[in-house]
């Protein structure tokens, strides 16, 4: 992860204090201020022994100051204020009903103290909040896939199995990656200046005068695809 993106300040709503991560599941409790039909959960913030909602809220794209409000009225009681990736790119490219199952399916997982979804406005947080009390179902399970397939060529999962595989010396987990920040995060710049770090033979390589590739992906990333893009992209 990124030193940027690492450093994070929590605050837990009326108290100031910096956060871990794992947790054990603790029992929903009633709140007076969030809808009827909606629980908030509870979960241990991991050594601390604070009890934060499952789910938190990512400040640093939040320029809608009663949106943190009305968090507040709701319960949330977890707040980030860290520097996300993207500005909230990434939620925008993910779209609101596969963020809501994504965060449902990471709630499954009692060892996870909270999670921190950066939001922008109410809807956001209303459709967050959900995820506290809706379980992760069939359909959520479903979209996932459908969503795993489609990106599957495209997305790297920084296994780094291919490392060193290239005949011709590309850095092809690295460029791949640094491809993902200008593509999916909106951080050209961020991109091509990891890429401009990389060693001058491993830039220099040119994916499009192989006649195929001989670098083997297990998860399905179509990597000469990638590549071709990476380099037309940084040069
Ligand atoms: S391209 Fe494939 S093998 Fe290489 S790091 Fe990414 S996921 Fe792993
Ligand atoms: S296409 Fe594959 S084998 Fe050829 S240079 Fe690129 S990564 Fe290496």
């Amino acid at each position: 992860m990124n030193s940027r993106a690492s450093r994070r300040n929590f605050l837990v709503a009326g108290l100031g204090l910096p956060a871990a991560a794992l947790a054990t599941p603790q029992t929903p409790r009633a709140q007076p201020s969030r809808p009827a039909s909606e629980a908030l959960a509870f979960r241990t913030l991991g050594k601390t022994g604070l009890k934060v909602t499952s789910v938190g809220f990512g400040c640093m794209v939040t320029s809608d100051a009663s949106v943190i409000s009305r968090a507040v009225d709701m319960g949330i009681n977890y707040f980030d204020t860290a520097r996300t990736y993207g500005g909230g790119n990434n939620e925008r490219m993910v779209g609101s009903a596969p963020a809501l199952a994504s965060l449902k399916w990471v709630l499954r997982n009692q060892r996870m103290g909270t999670t921190i979804p950066s939001m922008t406005d109410s809807d956001q947080l209303e459709e967050n909040f959900r995820a506290m009390s809706e379980p992760f179902g069939a359909p959520d399970a479903k979209l996932l896939a459908a969503i795993d397939e489609n990106i599957r060529p495209l997305y790297c999962r920084m296994c780094y199995q291919c490392s060193g595989q290239c005949p011709k010396g590309a850095a092809v987990p690295e460029t791949i990656r640094y491809l993902s920040y200008a593509d999916y995060y909106g951080q050209f710049a961020l991109g091509r200046e990891h890429f401009a770090s990389l060693p001058p033979a491993a830039r220099a390589v040119r994916c499009g005068e192989c006649e195929s590739c001989s670098v083997a992906c297990p998860n399905g990333v179509h990597v000469a695809e990638r590549m071709i893009r990476a380099q037309e992209l940084f040069g």
